[in-house]
């Protein structure tokens, strides 16, 4: 028996395996001897742990750089084609799975808009499902390569207690099968989402918030990249934020901190879809905006409403001109309440309405905060524009199995075994 607290051979391996390949993930493509300075690992742990990765087929070499005097070096990058991901949005309108390989290229997705049953938790489960069964089919995708399936959906996501903190969740049963999502703007009122898809597949399940799915892809690859204290927000239809302290996210007794667009903006003032008065997302969501413009085309949806309101905007419209600035203010103060809260270095704007509206809002969000925050947290704070567009909450959603992957030191996980027996194919029909 191995005594409490002390590593064994097997973790110390699997760490420096899961050291090199993040570093072969995040910076590659590195030469073993780059490796070595970057993780301080010994030359030989570096040809060791990187012979097994190659032999695993996790990693490959392509090509080599010239190093002073010596032998070409050879370098190393993270075998994109090994492994799948798949990254599910639950959004307003629509579902959307993608399928990708290890290096984030898209290579399929399913789009199902929702229809008249609207967010129907049976409906959205049956529609995650088909599309992924669409995606793994249309690509003749081994479902033994993919190494799960991250949904992100609207509300609060309780993890269970059996699995709480993902990881267990995904390699240990019931797997992710143990999310709930407490959904109050869509009429989610304590969904077992996990279990719903548990009983349609047995690849590993990871189910999150998609503010905060959002949240981590502009952290690892897009404008967050760096920070250590940030807010990614979201702006769509409604309003979220993942905040990022110290560098890891930060979640809260129940996972449901950064609920930023339900504080506060107006008391007494417009009714917010979660049922209490005066939320920042009854004042600047995508919804309340064309709802208070009035003057949107009719049965276009709330993106040709938004576009129309910005295209009035350009025009020169005072009603446009003036709903727009006023959201520009109310984001901002509601950004200051951010900056003075946890004094990020950086806060991100992004979502679809903020990819829409960004550009026009961002200098009157900037002013706004600027007037409405303490000075010296807003000295140290740049707010700047997502750079991952459309698609960032399916990447989001596609890194919670990846990250698994990446601490597990590149473990393959183990399959639902309950439903293995019913199912080996990966799929029930
Ligand atoms: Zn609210």
């Amino acid at each position: 028996m191995t005594a409490r607290g002390k590593k064994t051979v097997r973790d110390l391996r699997r760490g420096s395996r899961s050291t090199l390949l993040r570093r072969l993930y995040f910076d590659g493509p590195l030469s073993r001897q780059e490796l070595g300075s970057i993780t301080g690992l010994s030359g030989g742990s570096i040809s060791n742990v990187t012979g097994e990765l190659l032999a695993d087929g996790l990693i490959e070499e392509c090509g080599s750089v010239e190093s002073d005097g010596g032998r070409p070096r050879i370098l190393l990058r993270v075998a994109a084609g090994r492994a799948h991901l798949v990254g599910v949005d639950v959004g307003e309108t629509q579902v959307r799975v993608a399928l990708f390989d290890l290096a984030r290229t898209e290579l399929a997705a399913s789009d199902r808009p929702l229809d008249d049953r609207g967010h129907d938790a049976g409906h959205v489960a049956e529609l995650i499902l088909t599309g992924l069964a669409e995606v793994l089919e249309r690509t003749g995708t081994d479902p033994g390569t993919v190494l799960g399936v991250g949904v992100g959906v609207p509300g609060i996501v309780e993890q269970g207690a059996v699995e709480r903190g993902g990881r267990v969740g995904a390699r240990g049963e019931p797997g992710g099968a143990g999310a709930v999502v407490h959904g109050q703007t869509v009429g989610w009122d304590a969904v077992p989402l996990g279990r719903m898809l548990r009983a349609g597949t047995d690849l590993p399940l990871f189910v999150d918030n998609g503010a905060k799915t959002l949240g981590q892809a502009e952290m690892w690859f897009g404008a967050g990249r760096g920070a250590r204290h940030a807010v990614v927000a979201l702006f769509g239809s409604g309003v979220g934020a993942c905040v990022i302290a110290d560098g890891a996210r930060f979640r809260g007794a129940t996972s449901s901190a950064g609920e930023w667009g339900h504080t506060k903006v107006h008391v007494g003032g417009r009714r917010c879809r979660c049922g209490a008065r005066g939320c920042l997302e009854a004042y600047v969501g995508a919804e309340a905006l064309v709802a208070r413009w009035g003057a949107a085309p009719p049965g276009g949806g709330e993106k040709a409403g938004l576009a129309a309101l910005l295209g009035a905007a350009g025009a020169g419209d005072p009603a446009a001109v003036a709903l727009l600035d006023e959201a520009a203010e109310y984001l901002g103060a509601a950004i200051a309440d951010l900056v003075n809260l946890f004094n990020p270095e950086r806060i991100v704007i992004g979502g679809w309405a903020g990819l829409l509206l960004g550009p026009r809002l961002l200098p009157g969000i900037r002013a706004a905060a600027t007037e409405y925050a303490l000075r010296f947290p807003r000295e140290q704070t740049e707010i700047v524009l997502g750079t991952l567009g459309p698609a960032a909450v399916t990447v989001g959603a596609a890194t919670l199995p990846l990250s698994d992957f990446l601490d597990s030191g590149g473990e393959f996980p183990r399959r639902a075994e309950a439903d293995a027996a019913v199912a080996p194919a990966g799929l029930r029909a």
